[in-house]
């Protein structure tokens, strides 16, 4: 499994995920530890801190359940270190498209959308010519996932204006509350 260059990094992502929740599920740390190690090594640290949000977002919703309460409120993800594109994982990211935060129930836990869509150059092409399908490709078997499914139709029908320009190597993310 290496970094994709015909296909998205979503679908790399996508791959690695189910491969992380796999070993987690069986309570194989060394294997998870090996699978962040590569994300790091392949990707760059910021794909390890995004394996690793998922990981303690799972563990807390497992936690919550265990106890005999919902799931709770969680972010989807986080663009604290190095932006990617919010449809497909590629990088630079070079615009992003504002909308109205939305929440979406994944079974019992609320995920909290933030309000900001980021974008790679291809992206936004297909974005801006309407070709959802062409995007659906470009990102691969994570674009046919339920929850994928909903938080892009969830910014579809929450989007409030056209893309701003993120400038090269810059992060409007940091220091935003
Ligand atoms: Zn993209």
């Amino acid at each position: 499994m290496t970094m994709p260059e015909e296909t998205s990094t979503a679908a790399w992502f996508h791959e690695l995920t189910n491969r992380v929740a796999a070993a987690h599920r069986a309570d194989d740390t060394a294997e998870v530890n090996r699978l962040l190690d590569y994300a790091e090594r392949e990707g760059g640290a910021h794909w390890r801190e995004r394996l690793e949000h998922l990981l303690t977002t799972t563990t807390l919703i497992k936690e919550r359940r265990a106890a005999g309460l919902p799931g709770g409120a969680h972010s989807i993800g986080h663009n604290g270190g190095v932006l990617v594109c919010d449809f497909c994982g590629g990088e630079p990211v070079i615009a992003y498209y504002p909308f109205t935060p939305f929440q979406l129930a994944v079974l019992d836990a609320q995920m909290d959308s933030g309000d900001r869509w980021y974008v790679c150059g291809r992206c936004r092409e297909l974005h801006d010519a309407g070709d959802w399908k062409g995007l659906r490709d470009w990102v691969g078997p994570a674009a046919r996932q339920e929850p994928v499914r909903l938080i892009w139709h969830g910014f579809r029908t929450h989007r409030t204006g056209d893309a701003v320009p993120v400038a090269p190597g810059s992060n409007p993310e940091a220091g935003r509350p």
